[in-house]
């Protein structure tokens, strides 16, 4: 069946910058000194105004013409910035600044290795590279020359910081310049995907994106607004609080920080780090009234001593995404929160910008949208669905086949790789390799992930990269591997990394044990923990494959598993 939103249809998007959209709203005129943001480590806050001016005066210095003191960075001179930092008040200021001059910006992992930096620079190719403090070292191995690697946040003598480049607009009266137009097909910024197979790629979003996202999320608050008393992003006792600890460089992170506290009145307290302790600390230090997690934080923050004793009696509402949240964990923490008015999940993927479903909606739209448990709620505004049979035909209620989404949030498509983009975007519709079903009452269950990539603590982790890390050992220990996904992650969506490996002579010559453990060694010095073999290393005689060479990771995974359970 073709689904359609059970919404209103969100306003046409206007052919303009997504700054309009976002900060010349009426409303913000009584905001100014409200706390907009706070940095848990730094205890640096920013309130309302000072955050706008700070965007307008970064996208002067980093826009106005070098002979008026600028940094004359033009999207038509083919610049890309490279964003390389943990979360900080900063990176936000970045991101707006360069929205406000249409220049693109690459949002790079602040957890990469060496490797995987090198690889993600060689794909967004960034012209320049703002990078935190601690990532200045990794950001000059890029190439780029030292004097376009910036620092984000702090001073170090010889780079130029966002903040003094920011002061040098007041200093040198440089003119403010003007918000830059854009067409909704104006390209906004980069994120890296796996897609629904191979190697991670780089993905394109436009201002019309970002805006479609915006106004959608806008709709669902005025729908909700009208029915039960809060719209989603705020709480009845007034500004909402809310504490982030996902990372921005990630689609998730990245929309919680960009826009939901522009459209009312809320504060954002950033934790630039995972920490458990300083996370149950700043939950009654700053009455934090929402929180924004990914199911593994879920899992770890009620398995945590403290989840039973901490004071959490500030908080209203959890938002979850990035991965499956199992309805037992969200019983968990329902359970020890019982002022908690709700659990807010949604579905969605880099590919069609941040969210296709929201849940839930009870009572929205004159009752017609029904919350059901366990699902991952409703189609967004503007969205439509379909569910499709192996065969490409059209699935029927309650059946179970690949979801494929379309709507104003499709992204432009993969950068260089035009082959990947075909096969993701098809006539308007992003293949997104989820396995769903849409029952009688529009309402989608998330049901399994049919594409190889593997969801790990919300992060993509892409099998392929890891058989290229091990088929790159320079012992050439190996003659083929396949990685998949197995259970033994911390919820029970998540599969976690095991490789099967096939000997070389010299790997038998050194014997099993010693060829785990040096590929092993060599996997966690090239990829970030979170890709780590966590479900092992067998040997096996040969890789099962199809007759026409397709690997059957299948058989492995069902092997494995059979033993696992026997023992
Ligand atoms: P990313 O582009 O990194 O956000 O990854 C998108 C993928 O994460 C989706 O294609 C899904 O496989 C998975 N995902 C995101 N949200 C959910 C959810 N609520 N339930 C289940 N899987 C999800």
């Amino acid at each position: 069946m073709h689904h359609k939103s059970l919404f209103p249809d969100p306003p046409k998007v206007p052919e303009s910058n997504v700054h309009h959209l976002l900060f010349n709203r009426p409303d913000q005129k009584e905001w100014p000194d409200y706390t907009l943001f706070v940095n848990v480590a730094t205890g640096q806050r920013r309130s309302f105004k000072e955050f706008v001016e700070r965007v307008r005066d970064g996208a002067t210095a980093l826009g106005a013409d070098v002979a008026q003191g600028g940094l004359g960075i033009r999207p038509e001179n083919g610049e890309v910035v490279g964003i390389l930092s943990e979360n900080c008040l900063d990176y936000v200021a970045l991101i707006h600044s360069l929205l406000v001059i249409t220049v693109p910006f690459a949002l790079l992992s602040s957890y990469s290795t060496p490797h995987e930096f090198k690889h993600a620079s060689s794909l967004a190719q960034p012209t320049r590279i703002f990078a935190s403090p601690s990532l200045l070292t990794l950001a000059l191995t890029s190439g780029l020359p030292v004097d376009r690697i910036y620092l984000l946040e702090g001073e170090n003598k010889g780079y130029t910081s966002y903040n003094q480049l920011v002061s040098s607009v007041r200093t040198n009266g440089i003119p403010r310049v003007p918000v830059r137009h854009a067409t909704k097909d104006t390209l906004a910024y980069m994120v890296f995907s796996s897609g629904t197979s191979g190697l991670p790629k780089v993905v394109m979003l436009s201002h019309g994106n970002i805006t479609h996202a915006a106004l959608g999320i806008m709709v669902v608050g005025m729908e909700v607004g009208k029915v039960t008393a809060p719209p989603v992003w705020n709480t009845p006792e007034g500004i909402r609080v809310s504490l982030n600890v996902v990372p921005v460089y990630h689609t998730l992170g990245l929309y919680i920080s960009i826009f939901y506290h522009f459209l009312s009145p809320s504060t954002m307290v950033m934790l630039p780090k995972w920490n458990p302790e300083v996370f149950f600390d700043s939950i009654p230090k700053y009455q934090i009234t929402n929180l924004i997690l990914v199911p593994s934080l879920v899992h770890q923050i009620v398995h945590h001593p403290r989840f039973k004793t901490a004071d959490l009696s500030s908080l209203q509402e959890i938002g979850c995404g990035a991965a499956y949240l199992p309805p037992q964990l969200a019983d968990q923490l329902r359970v020890r929160v019982p002022a908690m008015k709700r659990i807010t999940v949604g579905y969605g993927l880099s590919e069609f910008t941040m969210g296709a479903t929201i849940r839930p909606v009870s009572g929205v739209l004159n009752g017609r949208a029904k919350d059901k448990h366990g699902s991952v709620g409703i189609l967004l505004p503007g969205v439509e669905a379909r569910i499709v049979r192996p065969d490409g035909s059209l699935a029927g209620p309650n059946e179970v086949g690949e979801i494929l989404l379309r709507g104003g949030t499709a992204a432009l498509g993969y950068k260089g790789n035009d082959k990947a983009t075909r096969e993701t975007f098809v006539d308007g519709w992003v293949h997104t390799g989820d396995q769903m079903r849409i029952d009688e009452d529009g309402v989608l269950f998330f049901e399994d992930r049919t594409k190889d990539t593997l969801k790990i603590s919300g992060m993509q982790v892409s099998p392929v990269e890891i058989e290229d890390t091990l088929l790159a050992h320079p012992g050439k220990l190996i003659i083929d591997v396949t990685v998949a996904g197995v259970t033994g992650g911390r919820t029970s969506d998540e599969r976690i990394p095991r490789a099967w490996v096939v000997l070389s002579p010299a790997g038998a010559a050194l014997g099993e044990k010693v060829v785990v453990a040096r590929l092993d060694v060599w996997v966690q010095e090239r990829l970030s923990r979170y890709k780590w073999l966590r479900g092992g290393m067998g040997i096996v005689e040969a890789i099962p494959k199809s007759p026409t060479g397709k690997v059957l990771r299948r058989v492995l995974v069902e092997q494995y598993e059979k033993e696992v359970n026997a023992k």
